[in-house]
């Protein structure tokens, strides 16, 4: 019960980005082999951002993401989550505290239909009748309730991005990684996913995200970090990162 409330006292709260830090990196350097993926990135996030991660292909964009999900372990450095030392804990320790994630490669089952896919995110959240009940409410969120109950191969591409988001929200996460949640999609799917994720964070859910489409990024965007060769470049709002000459140089100019 205690929990609970400090659930929802934590949502609230989270209404309005501020407060304590929901997440932070500290120092932290991913290598693969001699390579420095990411290279002593600091990151501060505070409850209810909405916050876009930019920066040119092979800045560590993903990695960052996979480390803070704890699919990697950092080579060195911290990850903290609400005040909590995470570095060493294991993907589904993180998922269980409420950290999500939709990464870049699509993670659905295409042999599966809708509702094994939904089935096999649910499970370990929520039990018996209430199953059907939260993959009918999650499907209807994401928009692809209407579709009865195909194999998920047979998709369409957004309609297996917003599919992937529906398994990522199963777990009720606090904070959610997207990583290009609108890459390959056309202006509709676009537009619809930019307004799904923005409902998702006035709900109260804290949102980080990659996304090349600049468009996208003005859409919804409170605020930007620059990711370069692994390192943090800029953080700011949209408008002061696209009047930083240095970022367009290294990155705008080249959309
Ligand atoms: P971004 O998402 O910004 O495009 P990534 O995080 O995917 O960049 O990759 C950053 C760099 O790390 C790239 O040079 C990539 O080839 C390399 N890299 C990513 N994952 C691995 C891995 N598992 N093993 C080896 N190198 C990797
Ligand atoms: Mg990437």
């Amino acid at each position: 019960m205690a929990n609970l409330r400090s659930e929802a006292a934590a949502v609230a709260k989270a209404a309005q980005p501020g407060g304590e830090p929901i997440l932070e990196l500290r120092q932290v350097v991913k290598q693969f082999g001699g390579l420095k993926a990411v290279d002593g990135v600091d990151l501060t996030v505070r409850p209810g951002e909405l916050r876009c991660l930019i920066g040119p292909n092979g800045a560590g964009k993903s990695t960052v993401f996979k480390l803070i999900m704890g699919i990697y372990a950092p080579t060195q450095g911290q990850i903290w989550f609400r005040g909590q030392d995470i570095t060493r804990l294991n993907t589904w320790r993180r998922a269980r505290m409420g950290i999500g994630i939709k990464m870049q490669v699509p993670g659905v089952y295409g042999e599966l239909t809708l509702r094994e896919n939904m089935r096999i995110a649910i499970q370990n959240f929520v039990k018996g009748k209430e199953i059907e009940t939260e993959i009918d409410r999650l499907l209807s969120f994401v928009g692809i309730d209407k579709l009865g109950n195909p194999q998920v191969g047979n998709l369409s591409h957004g309609q297996q991005q917003w599919l992937e988001i529906a398994m990522a929200l199963a777990a009720k996460p606090s904070i959610l990684l997207l990583d290009e949640p609108a890459a390959g999609m056309g202006p509709e799917e676009t537009e619809f996913t930019a307004e799904l994720v923005k409902q998702l964070n006035a709900s109260g859910v804290t949102i980080l995200f990659i996304d090349h489409d600049m468009e996208f990024v003005r859409r919804i965007a409170q605020s930007v970090s620059v990711l370069h060769y692994g390192k943090p470049f800029a953080e700011g709002t949209l408008e002061e990162i696209e009047a930083n000459e240095e970022v367009v140089r290294i990155y705008l100019g080249k959309v």
